[in-house]
């Protein structure tokens, strides 16, 4: 098989793999969309967007999860590159402009040290002898060693392995070689390894930096029975124990839908199409657990699922209606951040400009506030634009109609 016909399978198999912030295939709407022959679109978390190579080394597996198209019982044609291949390939792309990095993932055709090995050793190769400068993110294989995971990050940027499903009930159900005891330990050994390398550098400067983009990780919504609370509690938890830098969330897309093929699995769920509103809820919650400084378990308080129609943060404002209106003269920084319609950087402005002026509804906009959503939550020296109305009737006016027309959140990579 030509170098090409590996990069057409090897591509198609990696594009459902969210967690280099490509959610998926070209379907409209997701974050970001695979172009031919490998290329996707990431975006940064300052907006910037990039282009990576994003491939698997092989796509023949020994698994069989259900939701994944290179399973080993999916009747897809199997193949891999070399380390000659992938090394040459990046490099090509790279001094062309077509890429800015490389995102390398595997299936598991063989014990996971050696799948790794073979990770590592384009990395290393990319690294040091073909004086590769862009972005690296390598998959990290559960079940590969500490002493690999640790070699890894010292050529990549980024390192990351998917949980791919909540519960361990689910993971027997759909994945049952999968184990979530052996990702959990590939996740800590990225995070131990990155401590002590921190701790290192402390000692001396000179020590090469472990993974300086952190780890991620990939959660499949919608394949499995989960609801947003246990979704949202685990993603907490993840922030939380293995200083995550990002958790993706990956609309499950049905066989069939949006050009995905193969044969049904009766042990996934028949929906109509990928669950891309619950999707984008859910990486709105997660915004506000890293930017907001809100608990999992206040985002979902009562219900288990995220409200269809309005984000979580008016939700959760219209819930606690009565810790409003804000006056935006006044607030502290946490209470501003409390504010629909106010981000992190909006709170900023707000208190800097405070210290030097008093602030005015017009000036407001300036500042980067959505008055449109933050009017019926504020006052400006016991001033209102909207006086505080009925939550019922302020969540019919902020509603969204199935998530349409809203503003994505921006993602790192
Ligand atoms: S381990 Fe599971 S998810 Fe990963 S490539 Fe193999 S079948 Fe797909």
């Amino acid at each position: 098989m030509d170098l090409g016909d590996k990069l057409s399978i090897l591509a198609s198999s990696a594009k459902y793999d969210a967690s280099c912030a490509s959610s998926g295939s070209g379907r409209s709407g997701a974050f970001g969309a695979n172009l031919p022959a490998g290329v996707c679109h990431s975006w940064t978390g300052d907006g910037r967007c990039v282009s990576l190579l994003k491939v698997l080394y092989s796509n023949a597996c020994r698994f069989d999860c259900a939701y994944c198209v290179n399973r080993v019982s999916a009747d897809t044609p199997r193949t891999a590159f070399t380390v000659d291949d992938l090394v040459d390939l990046t490099c090509q792309f790279y001094r062309r402009n077509y890429v800015e990095g490389l995102f390398l993932s595997s299936g598991i055709f063989t014990d996971p040290d050696m799948v790794m090995e073979k990770l590592i050793a384009v990395a290393k190769r990319l690294r040091t002898e073909a004086g590769f400068g862009g972005y690296i993110h390598l998959k990290v294989i559960p079940g590969a060693g500490e002493k690999l995971i640790r070699e890894a990050g010292l050529w990549a940027d980024r390192l990351s392995a998917n949980i791919e499903l909540p519960t361990d009930k689910s993971l027997q159900t759909l994945a049952p070689q999968k184990s979530g005891k052996v990702i959990f330990g590939a996740m800590d050994d990225v995070s131990r390894c990155g401590a002590e390398n921190e701790e290192d550098r402390r000692k001396i400067r000179s020590t090469p930096v472990f993974a300086p983009a952190g780890q991620s990780t990939q959660l499949i919504v919608g394949a499995s029975e989960e609801d947003d609370r246990t979704i949202i509690g685990l993603s907490g938890a993840l922030y939380r124990k293995y200083s995550m830098r990002r958790v993706y969330y990956s609309a499950f897309i049905p066989v069939g839908v949006d050009g995905r093929g193969g044969i049904p699995d009766p042990r996934l769920p028949a929906i109509p199409g990928p669950p891309l509103v619950r999707e984008h809820r859910l990486y709105q919650a997660d915004w506000l657990m890293r930017f907001y400084h809100f608990s999992a378990a206040e985002i979902l308080e009562e219900t288990p699922y995220l409200d269809r129609h309005v984000d979580p943060k008016t939700a959760w404002a219209l819930r606690h209606i009565d810790r409003f209106p804000i006056d935006l003269q006044w607030a502290d920084y946490e209470e501003l951040l409390r504010v629909p319609g106010i981000g992190a950087t909006s709170a900023r402005r707000i208190l800097e400009i405070r210290r030097l002026r008093s602030l005015s509804f017009d000036g407001l906009r300036r500042l980067g506030v959505v008055l449109k959503r933050a009017r019926y939550f504020i006052t400006l020296g016991g001033a209102f634009i909207d006086k505080p109305e009925d939550p019922k009737r302020i969540r019919r006016m902020l509603s969204d109609q199935d998530g349409a027309g809203l503003q994505l959140p921006l993602f790192d990579f």
